[in-house]
């Protein structure tokens, strides 16, 4: 979006006027108002420009910066014409709440000292200072937090199966293999603020006993690497990694491993082989990876918004954390919103909050006044939901029980414009391309699903068809060995069972 020549400009212009010593430029991570960005926020002030152009920067340093006046074209309009001048002015950050997201945006990701400002490694050092690693995981226990990679498993009785085990050494692990089409949370955590999940890995090693941590972390996302690189770096120059953290005998440190694109390797079991250097496949569990996990050993894996909670979870009690969401869903959860929505960008909403309130009070609804039809959740492992329910409070049971799922939290709004069966055939077409083949019922049963769905959409599917998706779809998700394949059916089952007046159209339409 032309950021960079942005930022030069505005610092060319900086220089030109003579303001080189009183104004400094920094970037920043992603406000998630990428629809529109880019963004300029000026302090003090917080006044909060968007869609800036690198024509503008003359004009926000002779205007704003120089004769002290807002540049009001400039600033952005809500959808009632009012003009808003600050980032809590704007509805679209006004319905969210930032817990994960606090800092991106606002802070310089490449400095440490500005998360640090902003009580960064506190939670650490409170951590090691009480020296109570049981507390600790209760409080993450009693916090509700789940999972934030898919599956939703509760996040303390994780930590606490890995403490338990005797076995030494243990490891930490972030899953940073965001891989679903559509989806960039932890792409963009990572690039505004790698800090708080190296703080909680940190606190993870403390609570189970490690003293070695990995990132494994998409190469196809070079900021949030190079972000990540220089963290670490500037983590062990301020002694927040390395060898006897705050004074005590903790010595932890982290080391990056890269993926290379194979969506399977986000299953956890298939990350370990890959960080080993084996091939990405899964395996049966048990045994847990908290049981027996890196080189045999007992190892916590996580993924990046889950670890991203942590600080904030210690910071501020659990009782705080508890109090947010629903009964069985507490917090809030990050999604990215994408396809046929006015706002494409990053959100975090408290669970609970309903699709309506998301796509069309923060994603201002649906382009060119056109009808909303479905919206994707869980990437290419969630279903499509249809209209009828915009009014369910959205949390991983409620998901689940209409056919789709929290997955790691990509959105994707379908307008009346898109066919379902097309849908389905384009994640289907994304989960066979990436099935690792070690199982039958996933490797042949996707190719035949596929097959099915591909002849119905070409216009020479026969009624029967119905049947055998049916049927295949059941099989799969039966009898397949890891998540991949036991969710690969779910956007098939899920445009069945909503929208199958779509599928019997286009096998009319051949007859
Ligand atoms: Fe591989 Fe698919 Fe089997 Fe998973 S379900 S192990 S991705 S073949």
């Amino acid at each position: 979006a032309a950021s960079q020549d942005l930022r030069n400009g505005l610092q060319l212009e900086i220089e030109r006027h003579g303001l080189k010593e009183n104004v400094k430029v920094f970037k920043t991570g992603c406000f998630g108002f990428c629809q529109n960005g880019p963004i300029v926020m000026v302090h003090p002030g917080e006044v909060f420009y968007c869609n800036v152009k690198p024509e503008d920067a003359k004009e926000i340093v002779e205007t704003h910066l120089m004769g002290g006046q807002v540049v009001e074209r400039l600033l952005y309009r809500n959808v009632d014409n009012q003009v808003a001048q600050r980032m809590e002015d704007i509805h679209f950050f006004q319905a969210q709440t930032r817990i994960v997201l606090h800092n991106c945006g606002v802070i310089n990701p490449e400095e440490i000292g500005e998360y640090i400002a902003r009580d960064g490694y506190m939670a650490l050092a409170e951590v090691i200072q009480k020296n109570n690693p049981r507390e600790v995981i209760e409080a993450i226990k009693r916090s509700g937090l789940r999972g934030r990679g898919g599956a939703g498993f509760p996040t303390g009785r994780k930590w606490e199966m890995a403490a338990a085990q005797d076995v030494r050494p243990k490891y930490v692990l972030c899953n940073a293999d965001e891989g679903d089409p559509g989806a960039f949370m932890d792409r963009s955590i990572l690039e505004g603020d790698p800090h708080s999940v190296i703080e909680a890995m940190a606190v993870a090693g403390y609570c189970i006993g490690a003293s070695q941590g990995y990132i494994y972390v998409r190469a196809e996302y070079p900021i949030a690497v190079k972000r990540l690189e220089i963290a670490i770096e500037q983590a062990r120059e301020k002694g927040l990694l390395g060898k006897n953290l705050f004074g005590s005998s903790f010595d932890f440190d982290l080391g990056l491993r890269f993926g290379a694109g194979a969506f399977v390797c986000g299953e956890e079991t298939a990350l370990i082989h890959s960080v080993m250097g084996q091939r990405g496949e899964p395996r049966p569990r048990p045994p847990y990876p908290a049981q027996e996990g890196l080189w045999g050993k007992p190892t916590l894996i996580n993924n990046v918004e889950t670890y991203a909670n942590i600080p904030a979870i210690l910071r501020n009690g659990w009782e705080w954390y508890q109090g947010q969401g629903t009964a069985g869903s507490k917090g809030s959860k990050v999604f990215s919103l994408a396809g046929k929505i006015n706002n494409t960008g990053l959100i975090e909403v408290p669970m609970g909050t309903t699709l309506r309130t998301i796509i069309f009070d923060i994603g201002g609804g649906i382009p060119g006044g056109k009808k909303f039809k479905a919206v994707q959740t869980g990437g290419p492992s969630g279903g499509c939901i249809p209209e009828k329910y915009l009014d369910m409070p959205i949390d991983y049971e409620s998901l689940k029980e209409i056919g789709s799922m929290m997955g790691s939290g990509g959105m994707i709004v379908m307008n009346e414009d898109n066919c379902m069966v097309d849908i389905a055939r384009f994640y289907l077409e994304f989960t066979q391309d990436e099935s690792c083949g070690r199982c039958t019922p996933c490797r042949v049963g996707t190719k035949r699903l596929l097959e099915t769905l591909k002849r119905i959409t070409e216009g020479n599917g026969e009624i029967e068809d119905l049947e055998l998706l049916e049927e295949l779809s059941f099989d799969i998700r039966d009898a397949s060995l890891c998540g991949l394949g036991q969710t690969a059916p779910n956007p098939v089952i899920s445009t069945m069972r909503y929208f199958k007046d779509e599928y019997l159209a286009h096998i009319k339409d051949k007859n």
